[in-house]
Parts: structure tokens; sequence; C-alpha cells
């Protein structure tokens, strides 16, 4: 579903991004897990164009392949943006819009569907994650788990390939994170293709198909949660698996 070779980005000197290759089947969870800084963040930006590559491709299957060795064609970079939804750490809603109005916008702005259309498949998403009652409230009524369960709507109602999520949890009070992991792990369920940075390693083990593991701008060991998370290869990964246990 999802392919990306040869990922490299610097910002000046820093390089934050070291050839990375990553794989995402169809249907699949892929959680990228690592250290603060080891380029987890741009690595996920860089797959819907958010983050632009100095080099490296990103395939998103079966129609649209993307070198970013030469610049990139707009129309390119466009369809590239469509492919996925990110939903982010700090939700990053309108904060002068209602709830509604959050999850309406992109799909009539952006899609160019009809509004009752759009408006129609909101309110259905918004009961799904049991925010009904909130669609005329604006974000800052709302709790930071309610905020992000609206972000993950609103990424949702963009009909997109495959979601995105940067650290979804981790502007969250502890009490708040579970209602949101739990929408996530529903979505894992029907089978949304999805790319996941999170230090919620009991949520990895449980959710994801696949563990990638980051330090320093490359990926260091991947495969099944259970072997990446419980039984790994290399040392840099059991340090860090341990101080998050
Ligand atoms: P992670 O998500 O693993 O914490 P990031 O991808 O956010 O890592 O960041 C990797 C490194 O790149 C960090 O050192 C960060 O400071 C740097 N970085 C990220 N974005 C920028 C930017 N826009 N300009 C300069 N440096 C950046």
């Amino acid at each position: 579903m999802l392919r990306v070779s040869g990922l490299r980005k610097a910002f000046g000197e820093h390089e934050v991004l070291r050839s990375i290759d990553l794989e995402v089947v169809q249907g699949q969870v892929l959680t990228l897990i690592g250290p603060s800084g080891s380029g987890k963040t741009t690595a996920l930006r860089s797959l819907n164009g958010l983050e632009i590559p100095d080099a490296g491709r990103v395939e998103v299957a079966p129609d649209l392949s993307v070198d970013f060795a030469a610049p990139v064609a707009k129309r390119d970079l466009a369809r590239l943006r469509d492919c996925s939804a990110m939903v982010f750490q700090h939700y990053n809603l309108f904060p002068h819009m209602s709830v509604l109005a959050n999850v309406v916008e992109g799909p009539v702005r952006v899609r160019n569907r009809p509004r009752d259309e759009a408006v129609a498949e909101a309110e259905r998403l918004l009961e799904r994650v049991g925010l009904s009652d909130k669609r005329d409230s604006f974000p800052h009524q709302l709790s930071g788990g309610q905020q992000q369960r609206v972000g993950i709507v609103r990424a949702l109602a963009m009909r997109p390939r495959v979601l995105l999520f940067d650290e979804p949890t981790s502007a969250l009070d502890p009490e708040l994170v579970g209602d949101v992991l739990g929408v996530i792990r529903e979505l894992a369920e029907e089978g949304w293709t999805m790319v996941v940075v999170t230090h919620e390693l009991a949520f990895a083990q449980e959710v994801a198909d696949q563990v990638v593991f980051m330090d320093q701008g490359v990926v260091v060991e991947h495969g099944a949660p259970e072997a990446v998370l419980t039984a790994p290869r290399e040392e840099r990964t059991r340090q860090f698996v341990r101080r998050l246990q």
C-alpha cells in the first residue's frame, strides 16, 4: 500500500533522516517508535509531503510514485497529500470554528464534496466517537481527549487511503489517553491502513502488525511487535524498550 525507500532529509547540517525504508501493507498498522529526536515525526510528515525530503521515493499503491531526488511537480505533491490524512499531537483544530465546521471544512474545500453530504458524514463520524452533542462547541470548550477525537474524525472525513498519527496521545492527561487509543484500536480492527508514531509500547504491542524502531535517523530494527518489543535483536532497541517499560 505504502512503500518508502531511501528517504533522506537534512535541516542545515543536521541529517535527520539517513536513508529510511518502510513498507506498510494495506489494512495493516505500522508503529514508529524511538527516542525523541530520532526522526520519527519527520519521516511521518514526509509520507504526505508536509515535509519535503531531500531524496528518496514514496509510493502509494497502485498508482502514485513520487521521487524526491528531483523537484517534485505540484500535481504529484497534491496527489500525495490526498492519499493520507494526519492526526497531530496538538490536534491542530481551527480554534474559531465549531467542531462540525472543523470536520466539514476539508471535504468541502479540498475534496469539493456537497456541503449537505459532508455534514451528514461528519455527524455520523462524530456520533461514532461519542461526540454528537459537541457538534456546535468550539475546540477550547472540549477536553484534550475530545479534541483529539475530533482530530481523528476530521482525518476520516477526508476518506484517505492511509491514516497518519503523530504521537496522538502524548499531549493528553493520562486519564484521557485510553479513549483516544480506543478509537485508534477500533480503526485498526476495521482494517484502516495506518502509520502511528507513539511512545505507548503496550498499545503498539497490541495493535501494530509491524513495529519500526528508529534512532538517529536510521531504522535500527523492524518486525512483528513480539519480536521488536519483547525480544529485540539490537542493543539500542533493548535499552529503549527497557527504559519505557
Ligand atoms: P522525533 O519525532 O523522533 O522526536 P523529529 O523528526 O521531530 O524527531 O526531529 C528530528 C530532529 O530534526 C530533531 O533534532 C529536531 O530538532 C530536528 N528538526 C525537526 N524539524 C525541524 C525543522 N523544521 N527545522 C530544523 N530542525 C528540525
